[in-house]
């Protein structure tokens, strides 16, 4: 094996191994290395997203919302099921073949293209060398024209309640429970504390989410997150806003947890204690004081516009620097910079990045909420439409939600777009792309959408902008 490549990407998560494969596919010679170690001891591609994150997460999401379909919606379709029984041992089995099979695809996809896959921890060294720590043996020197760190995020850990693998854990632990725990405690109520506490709920855990902020998924606009918020209660969510943890200890093998709110002093006993207050860029021990690379105050590698760092032929890129903690950005970036490496141009519209929360409903969107518009006093025009009235929904049994259209009242450009609903996260890729084209909502408006469908909604929230839409009164 040479020890010398054009560039070498520290990182085989969906930002590094994209940005190798689509260097590759430009010509130029590349290494990958990546530490992950799956359940067997094997390296496995793919990082936190296909290991311990985005699609383990989805396959229980979709598993769960099947199960609880079946136990509690499809009388109303007129299906008549006896007895739902819960087999966690075959679900968890699934999940684990689906992860499986997609982390050795990723490694075939690595050899098609003539990645050189390099199992081991890497650590950037001055003059764009890498050292490579093995599982086994000794360190070795890899070197480059360059290097792309894509070493992804870590769950940050609360001091109060430090994860133990057992009864406190982090999101990846909150994947491998092996029974449904009777009492579910989230302290976090984000992406992955709503999606994890949707899992269990759904299979049988009375889970209490325990969320910092006064108001319900801060980052989402506002009338969105009332809507998922309502329609969460329903399900049985019970998410305590405003709740500052005071302390975590262990119980007769439970878990207390003490906290606080405007009401007053309260405490849960809990069996599990899942803790998703974030993630912090992984950067522990990646980069030598010699390399050159500057972080900024907040820890992330600080990177130009198209992440280029403060040394020369080193990038970053996905969660370790600014920007959204989300796969398919990192993806994007990986893209853009293989291109600028292999002499093109290219860039990524930060702008039209759409954001996707997999409950039920989902919730999704792209572009400024009605909330940052308000805010910074930019006029907007506005309109939305209930899932209720769209047939589609209604066939599915699911019409629950909105879409909801914001645009520029002088120029008619799309500011954002956000759902909940049935399938937001499809849905929202028309208005990613429409907003990629730069197109107008009266660009929407025109544009013929099947019936009937779902995008329909999306449809006639355009068309309520200017109070035009058909299937609804416009006010
Ligand atoms: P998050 O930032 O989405 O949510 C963390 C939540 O914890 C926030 O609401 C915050 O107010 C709250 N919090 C922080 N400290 C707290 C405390 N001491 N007590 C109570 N609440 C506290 O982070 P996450 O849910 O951990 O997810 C981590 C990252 O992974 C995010 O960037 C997220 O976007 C990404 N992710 C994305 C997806 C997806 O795209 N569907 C899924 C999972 C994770």
């Amino acid at each position: 094996m040479t020890d010398k490549y054009d560039l070498i990407v520290i990182g085989g998560g969906p930002s590094g191994y994209v940005g190798a494969i689509r260097a590759a596919q430009l010509g130029i010679s590349v290494a990958c290395v990546d530490d992950w170690l799956d359940g067997q001891g094997k390296p496995a591609l793919g990082g936190t997203c296909l290991n311990a994150g985005c699609i383990p997460s989805k396959v229980l999401l979709e598993s769960s919302e099947l199960y609880h379909r079946a136990r509690a919606e499809f009388a109303e379709h007129g299906i008549m099921v006896n007895e739902a029984r819960l087999d966690i041992d075959a679900m968890q089995g699934r999940k684990s073949r689906i992860v499986r099979q997609l982390t050795t695809g990723i490694n075939a996809l690595l050899r098609a293209n003539g990645v050189a896959a390099v199992a081991g921890r890497g650590r950037l060294l001055a003059g764009r060398q890498v050292e490579v720590a093995p599982h086994e043996g000794e360190p070795h020197v890899l070197r480059a024209e360059h290097v792309v760190l894509a070493a992804g995020s870590r769950p940050v850990e609360l001091p109060i309640a430090p994860f133990d693998g057992e009864s406190i854990v982090d999101s990846e632990g909150a994947l491998q429970f092996d029974q449904p725990p009777p009492r579910l405690g989230v302290i976090g109520g984000g992406v992955i504390g709503l999606e994890l506490g949707s899992v269990w709920n759904r299979l049988g855990s009375k889970v209490t989410i325990l969320e910092a902020m006064d108001r319900f998924l801060f980052m989402a606009d506002s009338q969105v997150a009332r809507e998922a918020q309502r329609q969460f209660k329903r399900q049985g969510l019970d998410t305590r806003l405003g709740a500052r943890v005071d302390s975590v200890r262990h119980v007769n093998g439970h878990v207390e947890v003490r906290f606080s709110d405007r009401e007053g002093d309260h405490h849960i006993s809990v069996d599990k204690l899942v803790v998703a207050v974030g993630r912090a860029p992984a950067t522990q021990g990646l980069i030598d004081d010699s390399a050159g690379v500057a972080l900024t105050e907040r820890g992330q590698v600080q990177v130009d516009g198209q992440c280029r760092t403060s040394a020369d032929g080193v990038w970053a890129i996905g969660d370790l620097v600014r920007g959204p903690m989300l796969a398919h950005k990192g993806s994007e970036e990986g893209m853009m910079v293989a291109e600028i490496i292999a002499g093109r141009s290219a860039e990524v519209n930060y702008e039209a990045i759409p954001s996707v929360i997999y409950t039920s409903p989902e919730i999704a969107w792209v572009g400024r909420t009605e909330d940052q518009l308000q805010e910074s006093g930019q006029p907007y025009k506005v309109g939305s439409f209930n899932m209720a009235a769209n047939g589609r929904a209604k066939a599915m049994a699911q019409a629950a939600g909105l879409a909801k259209f914001i645009s520029d009242p002088d120029t008619d450009a799309i500011l954002g777009v956000h759902i909940v609903g049935p399938m937001a996260g499809e849905l929202i890729q028309e208005a990613v792309l429409a907003m990629e084209f730069e197109a107008s909502t009266e660009d929407l408006q025109r544009t013929v959408h099947g019936h009937p469908t779902l995008c329909e909604a999306l449809h006639e929230a355009a068309l309520s902008v200017d109070k035009r839409a058909i299937h609804a009164i416009n006010r």
